[in-house]
């Protein structure tokens, strides 16, 4: 099969012929139609990420299973699919044995396994999600990172209905966060510092584009504030202002990876009890609910499509943050 590798961080990453993966018990092989890049991509290129190399990356695929291992029961031949970062838990620890293997410490990824930039991808069953009918691979792709990262995030901010979500950022994670905050009922702001993305941000469903300039906290508050903001910028500086514009008991939930946090709103933090959590993928039916929300329409990835012959042209875009809203890889025969 053809793949791209990383051979080398900080260089081009290479097509080679590698062997075709076999399935072993409770694997299946993927024929990956679509892989999403992400900014997290970028990371492991430049070394922030640790993982062995070569590697082939890509971490947002979906596709079609070609073969299954011995033991696979819930998967067919022919099944469409897409395949989480993490998807087996070793099965002994508490986390695994209390059905949360994404907690699990020694959780199997794309990183043991290879990703999905290329022709095949070996994928653990219990990592695989069905794909609802008619949900095309180049928006389902989308869920597995950016939609998945999203929803955990406002679920893990425990939202009560009548809440007001603020979605700090608009990029490949921004994008899908205001539209499942919208999609689930609740009223919906956006702060960017582009006017662009404010206007494009109503159109996903905000309520309201706020463009801030550099303090986004007194942007919110000015605004009416919010009791959760989703922060998906990798602006320390944002992130850290942006308490300020939280309601009491405020919630702060940042997904994206960013420099350290200093936070200068002591007196919001403190008197308004608010809380400050980081998040990544969490419970399975978060990524399910993510697939259940674009299959009934309320839900729709903005992507760009390339060829994976321009994998390396796209590492460049997504690095100089030029993609609107994300970048999707299809396979040759798209
Ligand atoms: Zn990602
Ligand atoms: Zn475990």
């Amino acid at each position: 099969m053809r793949a791209a590798v990383i051979t080398r961080l900080n260089s081009p990453w290479e097509f080679q012929e590698l062997a075709d993966p076999v399935a072993g018990p409770g694997q299946v092989v993927v024929r990956i139609r679509a892989c999403g890049m992400c900014f997290s991509d970028v990371l492991v290129h430049r070394g922030h990420w640790p993982v062995q190399l070569p590697i082939v990356p890509g971490h947002e695929p979906v596709g079609e299973v070609v073969q299954l291992g011995p033991g696979v029961t819930t998967l067919r031949v022919g099944d469409r699919v897409g395949v989480s970062w993490m998807q087996r838990g070793e099965g002994r620890c508490v986390q695994c044995q209390s059905g949360r293997p994404v907690r699990c410490e020694h959780t199997q990824t794309w990183m043991d396994l290879g990703g999905g930039y290329a022709d095949l991808m070996l994928a653990w069953e219990t990592g695989c999600f069905l794909l609802p009918e008619g949900l095309a691979y180049s928006d389902a792709a989308v869920a597995f990172c950016a939609g998945y990262t999203s929803m955990s995030g406002l679920r893990n901010a425990d939202p009560k209905p009548g809440e007001r979500v603020c979605v700090l950022g608009v990029g490949g994670l921004g994008h899908m966060a205001v539209q499942l905050a919208a999609a689930i009922g609740l009223e919906t702001v956006v702060l960017t510092t582009s006017p662009d993305k404010a206007e494009y941000a109503e159109e996903l469903g905000a309520v309201r584009g706020i463009v801030t300039g550099d303090d986004p906290g007194k942007a919110l508050a000015d605004a009416g504030g919010a009791d959760i903001v989703l922060a998906t910028t990798t602006s320390a500086e944002l992130v850290s202002k942006v308490v300020s514009g939280l309601r009491h008991s405020g919630r702060l939930v940042t997904m994206g990876v960013t420099g350290p946090l200093q936070i200068d709103d002591m007196m919001t933090l403190l008197f308004k009890q608010c809380s400050i959590k980081g998040s990544t993928h969490n419970n399975r039916a978060d990524l399910v609910e993510v697939l259940q929300l674009m299959a009934a329409g309320k839900v729709k990835p903005r992507v760009e499509l390339f060829p994976r012959a321009e994998i390396n042209d796209v590492l460049k875009r997504v690095e100089a943050g030029q993609v609107r809203y994300r970048a999707v890889l299809q396979d040759d025969s798209a």
